[in-house]
């Protein structure tokens, strides 16, 4: 799965971006709401990038139909972005 420097959701671009996250500890991405970006950390795998896009993007999803309490559920998001990766990496 190649990770886009950009994606639309419901007309708005989403501008997927390579940061340096050093500083923050356990922190693998970052979906930054306002300005519709997700930061992904660069020191990472593949793998862990791609893990780390589509839990962002459900993060992302989330907040564009409305569902804040979803959005924040770490738990969820998790859960279905694990399952939700494993049926994007078989396509
Ligand atoms: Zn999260």
């Amino acid at each position: 799965m190649n990770i886009p420097n950009k994606i639309q959701i419901e007309g708005k671009t989403i501008d997927i971006v390579m940061e340096d996250m050093k500083d923050i500890d356990y922190c693998w991405g970052k979906t930054y709401f306002g300005t519709g970006k997700i930061g992904i950390a660069k020191n990472m795998s593949d793998e862990q990038k791609q893990i780390t896009f589509i839990h962002e993007l459900v993060h992302m999803i989330f907040e564009t139909m409305g569902e804040s309490e979803l959005r924040d559920n770490e738990k969820i998001v998790h859960g279905l972005s694990e399952l939700l990766y494993q049926v994007v990496k078989q396509i």
